[in-house]
């Protein structure tokens, strides 16, 4: 069975490259029935937060993207990553290393003078212990090898042949004893039963390290997936202008965690010329073979567009419980549940202009705000005499309608329109900005029939005095 495994490092929050990232591995595991693991890989302790673990897991819930058992704490494992260090030793794999500072500083000059990538030059690999400087503590390292090539077979960039000569003897435990990175990753994805590594191409060369450990323990490698990393709209690397933020930023934005999903997987994996894709078509459609081979743009414009269609598609209820929170925020008062319920009740026409919940919540607040109503500018030069002594007619003839549903109510109105000689225009925007207190708003009929009977007559006669 296929088991993946998202694996960030918590020093900041779970930035949009690191979802997307996720989001392809619990897909991957999903389509195949298989396990999603989460390692929160927090071996720099320096580094490391509690915020940014909790930031990890909630952006992660958000997403929908719900892992199989417990998170695994990398630091908590690193009695593990020293013994398959010690058995690397053993097997003769790997050796103590006493270079001091200056040295390595001088192989990174001549490195520097010679115009190669720097490096370790081998120096302790094959020295006599008798030569073990006295006072040293030393750090162990990889005995890599030096002939021939690493080849690694990605599901996203095919062959990629790295010479052996290339990759020096890195590190396994520092001087202090504590596993390196490059340790602890494939100790844990061998022992967590990992089979597919799916992952920025940034960790490409890191891969080939990593294959040649798995090569000298006589372990089977996972399968791996090196996918183009995410490029602002004009191809530079992605900044924060053009949506490099935390996952959370765009839950605070306004956007669907559904609307999320389509984006992200679309940014840099395709199914024909589909844009819209639900969840559920994209775990029976998702494969490797269809992630793009070059850099996907991140684009904005997309992104609310499909924000836009996933309220229109929300059910009522869950729009409603997302507007909650925000209308708290803006209002600074506890929201009832009478409010949200009339939210619900307009949510047709609200979700029909939204494209965030932050604008969704915005067209809510007139239904729950308090008479008399603040008007806009706009809808305070409507209220003009004219239009005060026609909403007075208007609010008489409703007073007398037996019932309050949207049929009644249009026909009440546009009798009004009618005996009145005007148009039904001519009474439907003062009527709306009596109701609203602005000029823009779901349609007036749905408006009359979600605010009810008293409310509604309320505000008109508030408008006519
Ligand atoms: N912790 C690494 C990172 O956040 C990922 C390691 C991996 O996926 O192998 O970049």
């Amino acid at each position: 069975t296929v088991v993946t495994r998202f694996a960030p490092s918590p020093t900041g929050f779970l930035h949009i490259g690191g979802a997307r990232t996720a989001l392809f591995n619990w897909l991957y595991a999903r389509h195949n029935g298989g396990k999603f693991l989460l390692r929160i890989e927090d071996t720099d302790r320096e580094r490391s937060t509690d915020e940014a673990i909790q930031a990890i897991l909630d952006g992660m819930k958000w997403m929908g993207l719900d892992w199989d058992g417990d998170p695994v704490y990398q630091f908590s494992r690193r009695d593990r990553h020293v013994e398959v260090a010690n058995q690397l030793l053993a097997d003769g794999n790997a050796y103590y290393c006493y270079a001091s500072k200056e040295e390595l500083a001088e192989m990174r000059e001549k490195a520097r003078e010679e115009g190669r990538p720097p490096g370790y030059d081998g120096r302790w690999r094959d020295r006599d212990p008798s030569e073990v400087p006295e006072g040293v503590s030393p750090v162990v390292r990889f005995k890599s090898p030096n002939e021939g090539s690493t080849v690694i077979q990605d599901a996203v960039q095919g062959n990629v042949t790295i010479a052996n000569a290339q990759l020096d003897d890195l590190i396994l435990l520092r001087a202090d004893g504590t596993p390196t990175y490059m340790l602890s990753v494939i100790v844990d994805d061998h022992d967590m039963g990992v089979t597919d590594i799916i992952r920025g191409d940034d960790h490409l060369t890191n891969a080939a390290r990593q294959l040649q450990l798995y090569h000298a323990l006589g372990w089977d490698a996972p399968r791996m997936a090196h996918i183009p990393l995410i490029h602002g709209p004009d191809g530079a690397k992605l900044s924060k202008r053009h949506g490099a933020l935390g996952i959370e930023a765009y839950r605070d934005m306004g956007y669907l965690p559904e609307a999320m999903r389509n984006y992200l997987l679309r940014l840099g994996w395709s199914h024909g010329n589909d844009e819209i894709i639900s969840t559920e078509q994209a775990i029976e459609w998702f494969n490797l073979e269809n992630i793009g081979k070059s850099a996907a743009r991140f684009d904005f414009d997309k992104l609310e567009n499909l924000n836009g269609h996933y309220i229109r598609e929300g059910d009522n209820a869950y729009l409603a419980s997302l507007v909650r929170p925000v209308l708290a925020q803006k209002t600074g008062e506890n929201v009832t549940d009478e409010q949200i319920s009339l939210i619900e009740k307009a949510m047709n026409g609200l979700k029909e202009r939204a494209k965030s919940v932050i604008s969704l919540a915005e067209s809510s607040l007139f239904l729950i705000a308090k008479r008399p109503l603040a008007l806009d500018s706009k809808a305070e030069k409507l209220l003009d005499a004219d239009a005060a002594a026609i909403l007075s007619r208007v609010a008489d003839a409703l007073e007398g309608l037996s019932g309050w549903e949207k049929e009644m109510l249009e026909a009440t109105v546009r009798e009004c329109a009618e005996s009145e000689g005007l148009k039904l225009g001519k009474i439907a925007q003062p009527l709306r900005a009596a109701l609203t207190g602005t000029t823009v708003s779901p349609g007036i009929f749905d408006v009359l029939e979600v605010l009810g009977r008293d409310e509604a007559i309320g505000r008109i006669r508030d408008a006519a005095k």
